[in-house]
């Protein structure tokens, strides 16, 4: 092999294509590849596929992967055919896309990178500018979204998320059978229900099959999910109701520890479980315990709230004893407690809803971490539409290469 099949090789060329010349630049750090084909092949039409001789041949040149530090390009002659029913089209290179000034296997490896690490970086380390890397994960992304088949969906969890700075906000909409996100949109608001059910309507989705709907207890989302999906049963989240709870305990202790200085600094004492306590904090748990506080007796509240909502299998009726709860809330002359028994009146349905279908944004909160640590990748001045591309990559697996 001489040096010039090596990369024929490299390049996995097929037999239409050889390598011509290649130009090495060692202080610029650059690769130059030249591609010809053999004169006389035929090549097919880019419309109808049948084979034509070529008509005329244009120069171009993409952005290959380095080869180690070396800036790598390729340039071909690419022939124009003359197709008796369609004129005269460009051929399609089997090494790039249409219209891409970068190989397929560039763009492979950046839509690998971006799982990775952030795209400002990946445009550093290549020498490209990041606007042209985000046009490759934009193609990628949306023409993987194009092919979306969700007329299986039945079961949707949704919440929102914050893009830079918590200033703009986007919603996910979360396949909760399959785990993935399946639309993202900008908003917080009921319109986003809106979006979401022209999403299904548009590929293959069927409102009217959507059963289910896991959610916090924001009425915007309510609301929508009432208006766009009526036949659709809200579970709410049993991890927000649970944080409403804890903010009630919260707001109890800080009223308290005005009179009751022992309850200073032990915030993190009540809001976690016992058996996750240290030595220490559990003895100093038993000891607030005993001065009959409003906070220790709050904390009891919560302790036999989360047995009623335990993943674990109960012996009595969950629904019986979350009746009882709520009047012994009612009771317990606890301002926040009281409050949070009125919410939970509010919103009992919804609540109950889930000793039914056990569904939860366990999921959502879960790739919410995943979808913080993309926040750093999707830096730019189109950063909420960055995001959502971003978010659709990593948490709902789109843009992958067709095989
Ligand atoms: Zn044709």
């Amino acid at each position: 092999m001489n040096d010039l099949s090596i990369f024929q090789a490299a390049l996995g060329l097929g037999k239409e294509w050889f390598v011509t010349k290649t130009e090495f630049d060692a202080e610029n750090k650059r690769l130059d590849i030249y591609l010809d084909f053999e004169r006389g092949s035929k090549f097919t039409c880019p419309v109808c596929e049948t084979e034509c001789g070529a008509y005329d041949a244009k120069q171009q040149t993409w952005q290959h992967l380095n080869f180690f530090q070396y800036k790598t390009y390729l340039h071909a002659w690419v022939p124009r055919i003359s197709c008796k029913d369609h004129g005269v089209k460009q051929i399609n290179v089997p090494w790039a896309r249409e219209r891409s000034g970068f190989t397929l296997l560039f763009e492979a490896m950046i839509m690998t990178l971006v799982d990775q690490m952030p795209v400002k970086n990946i445009a550093d380390m290549m020498k490209v500018e990041d606007t042209r890397l985000w046009r490759i994960i934009e193609y990628y992304v949306q023409s993987d979204l194009k092919r979306s088949d969700l007329s299986k969906v039945r079961r949707v969890g949704v919440d929102e998320t914050s893009s830079q700075k918590g200033h703009r906000y986007v919603s996910l909409f979360v396949d909760l059978d399959t785990r993935k996100v399946i639309f993202v949109v900008k908003g917080k608001d009921s319109l986003t229900v809106k979006a979401f059910k022209d999403h299904l309507l548009a590929y293959r989705g069927d409102p009217q099959k959507i059963r289910e709907f896991s959610c916090d207890l924001s009425p915007a989302f309510i609301s929508g999910i009432q208006e766009y999906f009526p036949l659709a049963k809200i579970t709410f989240d049993k991890f927000h109701v649970m944080k409403l709870l804890n903010t009630a305990i919260d707001e109890t202790r800080r009223a308290e520890q005005l009179d009751e200085k022992d309850l200073k600094s032990s915030r993190f004492i009540w809001l976690k479980n016992p058996e996750n306590l240290t030595v220490k904090q559990k003895t100093k748990l038993e000891s607030l315990t005993s001065l009959k506080l409003k906070t220790g007796r709050a904390y009891r509240m919560k302790l036999v709230f989360q047995e009623i909502f335990s993943n674990d299998p109960v012996s009595f009726d969950r629904e019986e004893a979350l009746r009882k709860w709520y009047n012994w809330a009612m009771h317990s002359r606890i301002d926040p407690i009281v409050d949070f028994a009125k919410t939970l009146k509010r919103h009992w349905d919804g609540i109950v809803r889930w000793f039914v279908t056990r569904i939860n944004n366990a999921i959502l909160e879960g790739l919410n971490s995943i979808v913080q640590a993309a926040k750093a990748r999707a830096r730019g001045f189109r950063s909420v539409e960055y995001f959502k591309l971003i978010i659709y990559r990593v948490a709902g697996n789109y843009g992958c290469l067709p095989t």
